[in-house]
């Protein structure tokens, strides 16, 4: 089973304009570069350098599995150039979320093909804080435990996922913890949930761990009572990561209780 296909026509628009810009261009060039006359062939050398020069800028999106790997802190930090750098044109055309969520997109199909073979070892896990019902007071946040499973958010679908499938799993209510945290655990994956913008600044923060990212449905506006898919969360996981055994051999469940904390 591999992970939840990413929608393909966010992906679509990012590509065509990431891979489609320099590419088209350096076509251009080309041609130009033999339209030119014999006799006033004085540019002709500096368009074909130029087109060389734009094959570069897309040849990395070429890239795939271990060798998209290797290049990926790179690949990443030139690709989040892209996605800002053209952000303020898409927000204007009112395709700034499907410009955001299309790098996801794409950032989540190379993180699927590169760990198709040799599946992670140590993924992490990371939610927003926001996902938890926010009249609920138990302390998820410092420890996952604390809920009660009481089944009013996602939260409580998490813990006997934790438990039985040895996930590890951080909540956190700031992305610079979440980085913090991610560093100090030292993952081979990291399988992100949040908000389109944080999921853009989190794989530009730290290319150098792959990062497969699901996007938070937001019904009742930013940061407050906000959900995802678990379906989708457990899809990657099953795609992604080497299945592992819980301590206990998952045999240990929550207590589901009524009412929340
Ligand atoms: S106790 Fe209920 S509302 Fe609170 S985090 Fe757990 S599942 Fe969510």
């Amino acid at each position: 089973m591999g992970p939840s296909a990413p929608s393909s026509g966010n992906r679509r628009l990012f590509i065509a304009v990431r891979r489609g810009v320099p590419l088209g261009l350096a076509a251009l060039l080309l041609i130009f570069s033999l339209l030119e006359p014999v006799s006033t062939r004085s540019f002709q050398g500096w368009m074909v350098l130029g087109a060389a020069l734009l094959f570069g800028e897309a040849w990395p999106t070429f890239k795939r599995g271990r060798t998209y790997l290797k290049a990926r802190p790179a690949i990443v930090r030139w690709d989040g150039g892209w996605v800002y750098a053209l952000r303020p044109l898409f927000r204007r055309l009112g395709l700034e979320e499907a410009w955001i969520l299309g790098f996801c997109d794409w950032n989540n199909l190379k993180v699927a093909e590169a760990f198709r073979e040799r599946k992670a070892r140590k993924a992490l896990v990371l939610l927003p804080h926001c996902i938890q019902m926010a009249r609920c007071k138990a302390d998820v946040v410092t420890d996952l435990s604390t809920c009660y499973a009481c089944g009013l958010c996602a939260v409580g679908d998490l813990l006997p996922l934790r438990l039985q499938q040895g996930w590890d799993v951080r909540l956190s209510n700031r992305s610079h913890k979440a980085y913090r945290d991610a560093r100090a655990f030292g993952p081979d994956l990291i399988v992100a949930v949040s908000c389109s913008d944080r999921l853009l600044k989190g794989i530009v923060k730290l290319p150098e761990v792959p990062c497969y990212v699901i996007p938070l449905a937001l019904p009742h506006g930013m940061c407050v009572d906000t959900s995802f898919s678990v379906p989708d969360l457990m899809t990657a996981m099953a795609g992604l990561v080497e299945p592992r055994t819980a301590p206990d051999g998952g045999r240990v469940l929550p207590l589901r209780q009524e009412g929340i904390a």
